[in-house]
């Protein structure tokens, strides 16, 4: 349920409204909006209990939340969110580009592909240190070290870092180098490790699994959301279909019906979502036009030497004439490019 509280609401009358709820045995979330203040009570809901809460001081309506998940949606927060750490801002018209390859190889690679996403227009560095890969026999990450190589690549450039954690025993490890959590595909439904995020320090970027639909997102991101962690980030990365020309299928039209769902910023990875170097230009410029508040893309030095994925990722020619294009997308949209 949500509490509406009225206009001009009290801080000592929203209090009291959260202590009722939390007797009530709901957990509450307090969300202020420009408009107007709400508390989300969360929980079993007994008999008399929205009757009980409609009777507070400065309380002006209870109503249900219709939705599954309930603090990721509009129901309960029409503003949108705007999730800001270090050079890295998305959402409520603010838009960026988060780039890298897809592992970090060693420090001069990762310093050298951050001076030239930056320079090209990203906004954030993409990396990954652990990186899960389908065979056991595939290079699996740097690890520690390889975090390390990212925090030198942040200290040369400031831009943010986006990489991955796999497991929750790694979350403070890897939350003492990055400002925005990874999760990825293959973890999205990680309900443990999703908790370890939900307390952790740092934004979350969480990856829609190949195989979930878009309520099944939603009720994970509600897993961060409700430990606290408000800095969520929605990531469209493509699904498994029948079709087996690209290596994902990118349904572009999650974007604008995420949109609607849900106030959390959505961003769209063409690289995992093509899986073909050739279609990502083309697929980042109609994310931007779908209304995605951002972009995650690999790029690469040299794909054709890359530890991983380099099939997919781009050079930094190819991502400056993808972000020259896209930055035209994103003023016609009327995104302002943060
Ligand atoms: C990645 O971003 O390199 C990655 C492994 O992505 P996904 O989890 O979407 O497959
Ligand atoms: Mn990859």
């Amino acid at each position: 349920m949500i509490v509406v509280m009225q206009k001009g609401a009290t801080a000592d009358q929203i209090q009291h409204m959260v202590g009722r709820v939390e007797a009530l045995g709901l957990k509450s979330h307090v969300i202020y909006g420009t408009e107007r203040t709400v508390i989300a009570a969360i929980g079993e809901k007994r008999e008399q209990t929205k009757e009980s809460l409609e009777s507070g001081p400065g309380v002006a309506e209870v109503v249900p939340i219709l939705a599954p998940y309930k603090v990721a949606s509009r129901e309960v927060k029409p503003e949108p969110t705007i999730v800001n750490t270090g050079s890295l801002t998305l959402g409520g018209g603010r838009f960026g580009v988060i780039a890298g390859p897809c592992s970090v190889e060693n420090e001069e690679q990762i310093v050298d592909v951050a001076r030239a996403v930056k320079a090209a227009g990203a906004t954030g560095l993409r990396c990954g240190a652990f990186k899960p890969r389908t065979s056991p026999y595939s290079f699996q990450g740097h690890k520690e070290l390889g975090l390390k190589m990212l925090a030198t690549a942040r200290d040369e450039t400031g831009l943010a870092i986006v990489t991955e954690v796999m497991s929750p025993e790694d979350v403070s490890l890897v939350a003492k180098y990055a400002d925005v959590l990874q999760i990825g595909a293959r973890n999205m439904q990680n309900y443990r490790l999703l908790e370890a995020v939900g307390n952790a320090p740092a934004a979350v970027l969480l990856k829609r699994g190949p195989c979930a639909t878009m309520d099944e997102l939603l009720l994970a991101a509600e897993y961060i959301l409700n430990e606290g962690n408000a800095r969520v980030i929605l990531c469209e990365r493509g699904i498994r279909t029948f079709e087996a020309h690209t290596r994902f299928t990118l349904p572009l039209a999650s974007v604008p019906y995420l949109r609607h769902r849900t106030h959390l910023p959505i961003v769209v990875d063409p690289s995992h979502g093509t899986g073909h170097t050739y279609l990502v230009p083309d697929m980042a410029a109609a994310s931007v036009a779908s209304g995605a508040d951002g972009l995650i893309i690999e790029v690469h030095p040299t794909p054709e030497t890359a530890m991983s994925d380099g099939y997919q990722c781009l050079n930094y020619a190819q991502f400056q004439a993808t972000m020259d294009v896209c930055q035209r997308v994103a003023a016609a949209v009327g995104k302002i490019w943060a």
